[in-house]
């Protein structure tokens, strides 16, 4: 069962020309541990072609390290943006519309430097804008914010674009939105309806195209049960009547679908959702599945592997060509709009490295990061199929040897696990990962912590000397890490 779900749907994907760049990043987030072993696997493999994990070898215990998590483009480009904004403006107000990424540290520090949050990540009004002044600064966060709060911000006179640290693959999924809604196709959008960019993609789709946000394949079904009228249309009220634009038709409205997603979604639901909308209109149309359409959806392409944040621009979708629907049996692709996934790199090269990890045998993984960020969330959820799973903020969580605080997503509670650490024979094994907005400097404190409990470890400097050596060697022979 878990190979089916082992993709190689889910390919390492580079966005070459958005990567490196040179952000700058406070010290307190770097990390040496990490650093170092990322460091000489992109020397080594460059364009990330082996997912499988990192081995750190301290004796009695070993860690293995996924081939790529933690900070991504996008969380980067947002700290850059909101320390250099605080840095160069001492004295005046700064304000962050809500959590500029989902992780504690990187929110406290802000914090601490004296930025304000003017809303709660459910929405939830803290300061009101209408108490701002034009002279105050906001910085938008990297899930982008609503059309309706830059209109307030701009009713302020504050302008919404100067300090906006919207990540470009979430402009991404706008502008894919825009594209479909053009071509006249309504929107389902794969996403958590109360999280930040979900409400901010919603925002803006809405301008563009009939929206519906659905959170799972299961909700995915009873939309299409709905369109196929198998279920009452009173359903579409009970289970999507909050999370839809006004007016929706569950029916006239869904005679041509685009899915969009969340750009941090499970990358397999996502395809899956795809899947379940497009079979259902090759059943309402009575179009022959695999005989129409131009490709199947769930198979990620090598033309789609080259897609970046500024793909849609030209336009990648397949284009029916005409909004109009003509009479008889016209093909899939004028109902079901055969687009892929709008996942962001990070999310895939996460997601692909955490199968890579999946693939190993380990006694336990321990996944660090934010209890409310959904790409951590996803990165858990894969490993609990394989390992007992622990989601821990940063290292305080880890009480002891024995004793252990985690984040439980299911009946989202913070739980105190007894007896954590595996009793099997050294060493142990246990994989580690982050999520994209949890800076390395957590994964190891996270790692040092668990390493205390074990007595003869060797030091990591030499458990990272293989690391080093790779590192320099290259340094030696030229070779670019980029
Ligand atoms: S997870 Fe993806 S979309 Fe979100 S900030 Fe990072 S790169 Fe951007």
């Amino acid at each position: 069962m878990l190979q089916g779900r082992y993709p190689d749907q889910v390919e390492l994907q580079i966005p070459l020309h958005h990567m490196p760049k040179d952000f700058f990043i406070p010290d307190l987030y770097k990390s040496e541990i990490i650093k170092t072993v990322k460091n000489a696997r992109q020397i080594l493999d460059p364009r990330k072609k082996d997912r499988a994990p990192a081995v750190l070898d301290l004796g009695p215990v070993r860690f293995l390290i996924p081939r790529h998590f933690g900070f991504c483009y996008g969380v980067e480009n947002a700290i850059d943006i909101a320390y250099r904004t605080v840095e160069e403006h001492p004295g005046k107000n700064i304000y962050l519309l809500s959590e500029m990424i989902h992780n504690p540290t990187v929110n406290k520090d802000l914090e601490a430097r004296g930025v304000r949050f003017l809303f709660e990540t459910d929405g939830t009004e803290r300061i009101a804008i209408e108490s701002l002044s034009p002279e105050d600064i906001v910085i938008v966060p990297a899930f982008g914010t609503t059309l309706e709060i830059q209109k307030k911000l701009e009713r302020q006179g504050i302008n919404p674009y100067q300090y906006d640290t919207t990540c470009p693959f979430v402009v991404k999924v706008w502008k894919r939105g825009k594209q479909l809604g053009t071509k006249g196709y309504s929107l389902v959008i794969h996403g958590k309806y109360q999280h930040e960019e979900t409400r901010a993609t919603f925002s803006h789709s809405a301008q563009e195209a009939p929206c519906v946000v659905v959170l799972n394949p299961e909700e995915a079904r009873i939309l299409a049960d709905i369109i196929l009228e198998k279920r009452p249309r009173s359903d579409f009220q009970k289970y999507f009547g909050m999370k839809c634009t006004d007016g929706f038709d569950p029916v006239g409205d869904m005679k041509r679908i685009g899915v969009i997603n969340q750009t941090t979604m499970l990358a397999t639901e996502t395809r899956e959702v795809m899947q379940i909308l497009r079979d259902a209109v090759e059943e309402k149309y009575g179009i022959a599945a695999g005989k129409t359409g131009s490709g199947s959806v769930g198979t990620r392409t090598a033309a789609s592997d080259k897609e970046s944040a500024s793909d849609t621009e030209s336009g990648s979708t397949a284009d029916p060509g005409s909004n109009a629907i003509p009479e008889g049996n016209p093909g899939v692709e004028m109902h079901f709009a055969d687009t892929t996934d709008t996942l962001c790199y990070a999310t895939n090269e996460n997601q692909s490295a955490t199968y890579g990890l999946m693939e190993e045998r380990a006694d336990i993984a321990l996944v660090v990061g934010g209890y409310n960020s959904s790409n951590t969330m996803h990165l858990v959820e894969l490993l609990e199929e394989r390992f007992p799973t622990y989601h821990v903020r940063d290292a305080s969580e880890i009480k002891s040897r024995s004793e252990i605080h985690h984040f439980n997503q299911w009946n989202k509670q913070v739980e105190r696990t007894r007896n954590w650490m595996p009793k099997a024979a050294e060493p142990v094994t246990i994989a580690i990962t982050s999520g994209a907005s949890c800076p390395d400097a957590l994964v190891d404190e996270v790692l040092l912590k668990v390493a205390s409990y074990f007595e003869g470890c060797r030091p990591v400097d030499e458990a990272l000397k293989p690391f080093r050596e790779e590192e320099s060697a290259s340094a030696q022979s030229g070779t670019t890490m980029k």
